[in-house]
């Protein structure tokens, strides 16, 4: 059975432990160390995500969260706000963003271990650098998940929290290479990048385009010196949309305004590529991992509440693998700020949930 002390106590033992992104080796030898006391077989691939498996009966399910946490994340003090919240004490974050992920995915194994009852193989995947780009997902050893379908533990919220529609992410980097000169004595014989550069920037999706899609330039680096004409700049962006025709329809229009920027500097080069991040979906009724979740969840007398998202989640990563997966609310709010909060019944409530469905 879910055990209210057991998984507070597993959640801020995690806090305890430092993981902002890049910075992951001590969680992740924690988590192997707590799964291979439940029993699994676990090993860290070799980006160092923990991965591990629990033999069972049926269809293997993927139970997912991430170990890794924004900043500011370091000496986070945990306080009880009454009998059922806990906080940061407002000068980090507190570290439900995903540490409440995994203490959820540890409590479900050790639950469904305790009473001997049947339950799926349960394939572990914990990543990490999920929040600077889903990087762990991205490099993930796939070859050592066999399941079909995921539960990603990764959603602010009660558990009925989905996430229903995330967008398509694309990301772009666009290089001019200029030419250099003195800048007062011959600044004709320049090609100036940042300049050339500045009207490529004014031509590429910046901010709402609409309800469902957004651009961004987010990152400029170029120049060495102020008196010399800059021979080099680049820009990185990106774009997302819930529709792939949209984003795909801004890419084109991105790439078409970058060859008239070239065309008006013959002499500049201008190279660009744009690849994407990860793929969108919306959740459609005949999804595996819907049709699980949104079961389960109707069975203990809850409705599932799917709604669109901004951004992406492992489980966009995972789909983009052919692993249908959904991501579910573990009873954060406030995440990525230092007001962040974790609401312990809704905690359990997601963990049961989960339990279920390893279960079903
Ligand atoms: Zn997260």
């Amino acid at each position: 059975m879910i055990d209210r002390d057991r998984i507070v106590q597993c959640f801020l033992d995690l806090v305890a432990i430092d993981s902002p992104s890049g910075d992951e080796d001590a969680i992740a030898v924690e988590l192997e160390r707590r799964l291979v006391a439940l029993g699994l077989e676990v090993a860290q691939d070799a980006h160092g995500n923990v991965l591990g498996r629990l033999a069972g009966d049926g269809e293997p399910l993927i139970l997912s969260a991430h170990m890794d946490t924004v900043e500011p994340g370091r000496g986070i003090r945990p306080a009880w706000d009454g009998p059922d919240i806990i906080r940061s004490d407002g000068t980090t974050i507190l570290g439900a963003d995903n540490k409440a992920g995994c203490a959820v995915v540890l409590e479900v194994i050790a639950s469904v271990l305790e009473d001997g009852a049947r339950h799926r193989p349960i394939e572990v995947a914990i990543s990490r650098g999920e929040e600077i780009g889903l990087v762990g997902a991205a490099n993930m050893d796939y070859s050592r998940l066999s399941a079909k379908v995921a539960i990603v533990i990764d959603s602010g919220g009660p558990p009925t929290s989905v996430q229903g529609e995330s967008p398509y992410s694309f990301g772009y980097r666009v290089e001019v290479h200029g030419k250099s000169a003195h800048a007062g004595l011959e600044p004709e014989k320049g090609i100036p990048a940042i300049t050339i550069a500045a009207e490529a920037v004014l031509g590429m999706p910046q901010g709402r385009i609409d309800f469902e899609t957004t651009g961004n330039v987010g990152l400029i680096t170029g120049g060495t010196v102020r008196n010399a004409v800059p021979d080099y700049c680049r820009v990185d962006g990106e774009m997302r949309s819930m529709e792939f025709e949209k984003v795909d329809t801004l890419v084109s229009q991105a790439k078409a305004h970058l060859s008239d920027v070239q065309g008006r500097h013959p002499g500049a080069r201008i190279e660009s590529s744009f690849s994407m991040g990860y793929p969108g979906y919306k959740l459609s009724d005949d999804d595996p991992a819907a049709q699980l979740l949104f079961g389960v969840l109707r069975g203990m007398g809850m409705e599932p509440d799917p709604h669109p998202v901004g951004g992406g989640t492992d489980g966009n990563v995972f789909r983009g693998h052919g692993i249908a997966s959904v991501v579910i609310g573990r009873g954060g709010y406030n995440q990525h700020t230092k007001e962040e909060y974790l609401v312990i019944p809704e905690m359990l409530e997601c963990a049961r949930v989960v339990e279920a469905c390893v279960r079903s």
